[in-house]
């Protein structure tokens, strides 16, 4: 048997091949004193590497904006503003000038302490943070220090899976898709500006691993699974036969799949479901529709202001709405107000640290208390509405007056932009997330109030279980199968039908084969799913009966535990599990 590393999804495929080790690290600075006499060419010296990093990024942004759009470019806009932090750029010149120190040195001594402050607060966002600095600081010290670029590092001679410690944004959009079969780091998470390249790089990816690159040498064979966040290091002969076998079904299946995008999002005896895709960003927009997604199910617009130091204006909100909006412009657009907060936090807003962010000051609760935050963004939505089927999706609601305060809000900003003579649609609607036990149970309230309901079952899963869902650790408690589950999905899928709303799921369970067969089977006829997973749920879809998901989720309603739940829903999907366990999530568990 191989060893199993568990770890966070980042980005969605299997990889298989040898390990790349790439081992990067801040360059051990020599402590250097220089004669008062050459301070102020230490201080011109540092001075010219600022300039050239700055160039560097500039240069990386703008191919990364020609090559993976303008949200992936401003990933580099924290460093860039660094170098020009009067925080950064003072103390350095000061430490050379006054305490005579070398230009490294000094340069490096200044971002330590900022790195030793910002350490100081607990709080998630700052990790990412940290990535930016320490990139930086690699970057600026690797030119002072006249080291090779740290890009180069990553050689790319041959295809292998990259395994390290931790990567940098610099680093992941200099890594070549063709030869990158795979990422697997000890840090990470799905918010690192890394993770995000690295998923619109369409490179599989999975992250917070521990310690996995001090465990493993390059040239050892890994299976990487992206979807489940799970590496199998040397896996033995089994293991690699059942991965190679599948390989061939992957492939066959993937040709399969580029069929099924063009038919319909159908069951075999004719129930019509409606299949959105999940994007980060407005790029992956049209990845969606060219996968044939039916709309935009969830838009989860806060990865626009993670990592940013300003807040992101109005104008460049809207053009980021309407971007997505005119790609669907005939179908809906499910645009959610900032989720942030749990361990999605932008630098901009000052964030006392929590002890337990995700049941903190998070989502609505956010947008509420921040106006200056939250109004801008509701005005950009309405104004992209004069564009298509907008929806406005608030996350994270618990209580009527959330909703009613919204929509007052709304109305506010509506006037508003009547009296500029700015255009806007009042067709647009309004609903809420269902992610906590408190709104389902309460969801015949909150319907009065919404135009829809969409169900996130990533956040319903992690408050109904009381599990966090980014502990690895509990990883195998984190059961959207649970009874408890299963019975607010159908009791929320029972009062929306009453009350004559559209109820739809967001949360990973739509884009999983027997989630979807469950959801279905609760009546829940709208899914949106990771826009790479939309063929493959739709060919899902296309295999079965709508009345045997019924009969199935009647029987899994009553099923007192998890495993009898699941044992349900497979006896009731049959063949098809099998078909779809090519995707990797049933067969790599069960390797
Ligand atoms: C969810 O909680 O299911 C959801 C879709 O939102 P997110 O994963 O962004 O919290
Ligand atoms: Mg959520």
């Amino acid at each position: 048997m191989g060893h199993t590393f568990e770890g966070v999804p980042i980005s969605g495929g299997i990889a298989f091949g040898p390990i790349r080790l790439v081992r990067w690290k801040v360059p051990v600075v020599p402590h250097e004193v220089v004669p008062e006499e050459c301070a102020e060419d230490e201080v011109e010296r540092f001075l010219a590497a600022r300039d050239w990093a700055k160039g560097r990024l500039e240069e990386l942004r703008d191919s990364t904006r020609d090559r993976l759009g303008p949200m992936e470019a401003r990933i580099f806009d924290p460093q860039l503003l660094m170098l020009e932090d009067a925080d950064v750029v003072e103390p350095t010149l000061r430490y050379i000038r006054e305490n005579r120190l070398s230009a490294p040195r000094a340069f490096e001594w200044r971002m330590l302490e900022l790195q030793a402050q910002w350490l100081r607060t607990s709080n998630a966002m700052v990790l990412d943070r940290l990535n930016d600095l320490e990139d930086l600081l690699v970057r600026v010290l690797h030119r002072l220090l006249e080291l090779p670029e740290s890009s180069d590092l990553i050689g790319d001679e041959e295809p292998g899976v990259v395994v390290s410690h931790n990567l940098t944004p610099s680093l992941t959009v200099q890594l070549d898709p063709t030869q990158t079969l795979g990422v697997a780091t000890d840090l990470g998470t799905r918010t690192s500006h890394w993770a995000i390249l690295a998923r619109s790089l369409e490179i599989p990816a999975v992250g917070g691993l521990v310690d996995l690159s001090s465990r493993v040498e390059s040239g050892q064979q890994a299976i990487l699974d992206g979807r489940q966040g799970r590496v199998v290091v040397e896996p033995d002969a089994s293991e690699r036969h059942s991965y190679e076998e599948r390989r061939v079904l992957i492939q066959e299946w993937e040709d399969e799949l580029a069929e099924v995008v063009r038919l319909d999002s159908v069951t075999i005896d004719g129930q019509p479901v409606a299949l959105r895709a999940n994007i980060d960003l407005p790029g992956e927009a049209v990845r969606g529709r060219n996968r044939g997604a039916e709309g935009i199910g969830l838009f989860r617009t806060e990865f626009l202001v993670v990592g940013r130091n300003a807040m992101p204006g109005e104008e460049e909100q809207y053009e980021a709405y309407r971007d997505v909006v005119e790609v669907f412009p005939n179908s809906a657009v499910f645009i959610r107000t900032f989720d942030l907060g749990g361990d999605k936090f932008p630098m901009f807003l000052h964030m006392p640290p929590e002890e337990n962010p995700f049941l903190g000051w998070r989502a609505i609760r956010v947008c509420l208390d921040e106006l200056e935050l939250f109004r801008p963004q509701l005005r950009a939505i309405l104004r992209a509405t004069a564009h298509g089927d907008v929806r406005i999706l608030l996350p994270l609601v618990n209580d009527v007056e959330e909703i009613v305060r919204v929509r007052e809000l709304l109305g506010e900003e509506e006037e508003g932009l009547r009296r500029d003579g700015i255009p806007f649609s009042s067709g647009y609607k309004l609903g809420c997330l269902i992610e906590t036990p408190a709104a389902a149970l309460d969801a015949a309230e909150l319907a009065r109030h919404c135009d829809f309901f969409s169900i996130g079952t990533n956040d319903l899963v992690q408050y109904t279980l009381a599990v966090d869902r980014t502990n690895t650790r509990l990883a195998p408690l984190y059961n959207p199968f649970h009874p408890a589950v299963v019975r607010q999905l159908h009791q929320v899928s029972r009062v929306s039908r009453a009350a004559g709303i559209e109820v739809s799921v967001c949360g990973e369970m739509a884009g999983d084969p027997l989630g979807a067969f469950l959801l279905l089977g609760l009546d829940i006829t709208a899914l949106s799913v990771a826009w790479p997973y939309l063929p493959e749920i739709k060919k899902v879809i296309r295999s079965f009966r709508i009345e045997d998901a019924r009969k199935a989720a009647r029987l899994a309603l009553a099923a007192p535990t998890s495993a009898e739940v699941i044992q349900c829903l497979s006896d009731g999907i049959g063949s098809s599990v099998e078909l779809s366990s090519v995707s990797g999530r049933w067969s790599l568990s069960r390797m």
